[in-house]
């Protein structure tokens, strides 16, 4: 589904990634972990055609996708549900699900029968579908940049950091959603600062630290691993 092949990304002379190697399989939840500052985010604007690398090669199913900006990948199938959310605030909750159809918004039938499957994910969200999303709890604005995401049908669904700033009895059903999510077919990129939680819910992981992958392998190992609980699980 995504490979990256020696991706390195500077922003000026700055090296904020170096030569990454990762690869996500059709169905997989992957895990990248990582404190504040390893990379994740610079990863994930990379992968969506946010920022550009300065070497490197990036494949989304089977196609070279390095150079394409944002519009283009999420057209492919690619969804990037940025950390800080990203939403307008001022408008409806419906509005911004329907903007984030956008891509496919000739398709109105089909729209109506994804809202119908996210509004079964996060109830709350047909309740409050002519609330402006400014006015909702952050974990409810959590769950509409996800929604939002999953409206342009992703294959891919980049997450990053769904967990950043949520009240801490909402962390759980969130993770539980991105499980489901994940089973009903959609394939995810998750980066968490929630290693523990993370670990449960997804197939491997990776973990990067001051811009390069450090270790690599299945969530399990990666839980029992003595760095890995030292640094991201205590
Ligand atoms: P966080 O979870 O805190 O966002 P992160 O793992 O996502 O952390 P990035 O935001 O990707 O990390 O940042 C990686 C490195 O790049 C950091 O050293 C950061 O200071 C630097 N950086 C990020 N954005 C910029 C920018 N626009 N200009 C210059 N440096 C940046």
């Amino acid at each position: 589904m995504l490979k990256l092949s020696g991706v390195s990304v500077a922003y000026g002379s700055y090296l904020a990634l170096q030569d990454i190697h990762l690869e996500v399989a059709p169905g997989e939840l992957v895990v990248l972990l990582g404190a504040n500052g390893a990379g994740k985010s610079t990863l994930f604007k990379t992968i969506s055609g946010l920022l550009k690398p300065v070497r490197g090669t990036i494949e989304f199913k089977g196609r070279n996708i390095t150079r394409l900006p944002p519009h283009k990948t999420v057209a492919l199938g690619l969804a990037h549900c940025l950390e800080g959310r990203a939403l307008f605030p001022e408008m409806t909750v419906y509005k911004n699900l329907w903007l984030g159809a956008y891509t496919r918004r000739r398709d109105k039938q089909g729209f109506r029968k994804r809202l119908a499957w996210v509004y079964e994910l996060f109830p709350v969200l047909r309740e409050k579908e002519m609330v402006p999303v400014g006015a909702l709890s952050g974990g409810q604005q959590q769950m509409v940049a996800i929604a939002r995401a999953l409206l342009s049908e992703p294959d891919l669904l980049l997450l990053d950091d769904p967990s950043s700033g949520l009240a801490p009895l909402v962390v759980q059903p969130v993770f539980q959603t991105i499980k489901t999510i994940n089973e009903a077919g959609t394939t995810i990129l998750l980066a968490e600062q929630n290693a523990h939680q993370a670990l449960q819910i997804a197939h491997r992981g990776y973990v990067l630290a001051n811009g390069r992958v450090v270790l690599a392998d299945t969530s399990e190992r990666l839980a029992s691993h003595e760095g890995v609980k030292k640094a991201y699980i205590g």
